[in-house]
């Protein structure tokens, strides 16, 4: 495909156009940052859930699920930090009255100085053909350690500046590097202002005595104020995770890139539980492990990328994020991080309950350590779903487009089609779709030339076509066509479950 972003195009299409997504209330012109997934959506989405709590709770001896409610104890977002620190910096423009977060005009700033670098490496690497060496490059061509210098000058400022909370600061920084509004193209910037991204609501009958709550910004505390029940009904013993997935809210400043930032989104999220002083230990545990999950998905190593924090929030001792090449960079997918005692230490405080773990093996109680693992849903389904997005150019020349998902996550496994819409082929179909029913989801269809009946299916990731015809009345066997390679072999109806079954697990 052309470039990134006819390609990022091309998929929020496609996800539209065959029912995987839609913008939430189209018919009213939409809601900014909020979806609905559709017939064939909701089928990834659950596929990917299940994978996730798959290989994290079943899998896990030690790991145990929850599913704790949206609405907690106002309290709980004090004692957390969310109320007083969950803010964004935002700048308005003055004359297009658009609205921006600081830090993000920042690092696009950045990524532009960055996208630099990366043509200058096109450029030479077009001009040494294979003998290129992109390291040695970097580090001698006088351009690019310009260039570099740069962004290690506005990254240094820029993190000085965060760190402060410095907001006057980071307006500075942007009137310095000449930042301009995309739309109206001026420098007629506000002040810059904390922002909280937490959607407050009431409790309660009558407005005036209600309570305000908020709608959880992540789904993590849930399972911290659930610590003790856990652990005490289960009989946990320490390392022991708690695992949850669930829809989270944040009200951003600036939703755009389709699903990657959206207000009302999924996480999957584990908190692993563990002894003082073995939190980095399980750190990297869980760093390699995660990234293992993704892989085990069949994409791409060069798709995958950890980014270390230089920053640390003040209760993590560590932290990393596993980013993912989207159509439009490089950017996080899931963050691993160690988060100390912190959070149950500050509910113990709180709540004035003592959230400790008594450790039979050294006899002895304290605050275990915690390492998160956090993952969006949403994020997640549009990196296989973008990965997975491809138009093929065929031998005879002609193209077609397939969703190559993994089978496993396919919304469908497969498809059955009588080859003609009569002589007894439809009900023979029908049977076949009722023995196959019962274990996967399947799809009948019966309309159009068989050829095109492929190609739907092709554009929505269904591994196998199973195609029915009279050989089929005379000998009970079938054809079933790989969406892969598109090839086609015959084999007994019976046969059909096991194969489907060694070919999508
Ligand atoms: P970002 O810096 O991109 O806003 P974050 O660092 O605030 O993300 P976390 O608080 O670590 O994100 O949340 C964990 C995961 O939840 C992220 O890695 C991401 O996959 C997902 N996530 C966070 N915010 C959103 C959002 N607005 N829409 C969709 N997914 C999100």
């Amino acid at each position: 495909m052309a470039n990134q972003e006819e390609l990022f195009k091309k998929v929020v299409a496609h996800a539209k156009e065959y029912g995987f997504i839609f913008p939430s209330s189209e018919i009213y012109d939409g809601l900014g940052a909020v979806y609905d997934y559709g017939q064939l959506g909701v089928e990834l989405k659950n596929n990917i859930k299940q994978y996730w709590w798959r290989s994290m709770v079943q899998f896990h001896e030690n790991i145990v699920g929850l599913d704790s409610a949206i609405f907690m104890h106002p309290r709980i977002w004090k004692a957390s930090g969310h109320v007083d620190a969950f803010n964004d910096p935002l700048i308005d423009n003055r004359d297009s009255k658009k609205r921006y977060r600081a830090d993000v005009l920042i690092e696009d700033h950045m990524a532009k100085i960055e996208d630099k670098i990366n043509k200058e490496c096109e450029k030479a690497h077009k001009r040494f053909g294979e003998a290129f060496d992109r390291q040695q490059f970097v580090t001698t061509n006088a351009r690019v350690l310009d260039y570099q210098r740069q962004i290690d000058e506005i990254r240094a400022r820029y993190a000085e500046l965060m760190n402060a909370n410095d907001l006057d600061g980071l307006k500075q920084l942007i009137l310095d590097l000449g930042i301009v509004c995309p739309i109206s193209g001026t420098r007629n910037w506000t002040d810059v202002r904390q922002f909280n991204l937490m959607f407050a609501t009431k409790m309660g009958s009558v407005i005036d005595d209600s309570d305000t709550l908020y709608l959880r910004p992540e789904t993590a505390q849930g399972i911290f104020v659930n610590f003790l029940n856990v652990q005490k009904s289960g009989r946990m013993k320490i390392p022991f995770g708690i695992a949850q997935i669930g829809k989270a809210f944040r009200n951003e400043i600036v939703a755009r890139q389709f699903i990657f930032r959206m207000r009302e989104f999924e996480q999957m999220e584990m908190q692993f539980f563990v002894r003082p002083g073995s939190e980095l230990e399980w750190f990297n545990y869980w760093k390699e492990e995660r990234l293992r999950w993704h892989l085990a998905l069949g994409i791409p190593r060069e798709k995958y990328r950890y980014h270390d924090h230089e920053k640390l929030a003040h209760y993590a001792n560590a932290a990393t994020d596993i980013e993912f090449e989207f159509p439009f960079g490089f950017k996080e997918l899931e963050g691993i991080h160690s988060r100390t005692d912190f959070d149950l230490k500050r509910h113990s405080e709180f709540s004035g309950k003592k959230l400790q773990y008594f450790d039979p093996d050294l006899n002895e109680s304290y605050t275990p350590y915690v390492i998160e693992t956090s993952i969006g849903l949403d994020r997640t389904f549009l990196a296989i779903f973008s990965h997975a997005l491809m138009e093929e150019t065929l031998e005879d020349g002609s193209t077609r487009t397939v969703l190559n998902l993994p089978p496993m996550l396919a919304p469908y496994k497969a498809a059955v089609l009588p080859l003609v819409k009569k002589d007894g082929l439809p009900e023979k179909a029908r049977e076949i779709v009722d023995l196959l029913k019962n274990h996967y989801m399947v799809q009948y269809d019966e309309k159009d030339a068989i050829g095109r009946r492929y190609r739907r299916q092709d554009a929505i990731g269904t591994p196998f076509c199973i195609t029915v015809d009279n050989d089929t009345l005379a000998d009970g066997s079938v054809t079933v066509r790989r969406r892969d390679t598109m090839q086609q072999e015959r084999m007994p109806i019976d046969n059909l479950l096991m194969y489907i079954h060694n070919n999508t697990h």
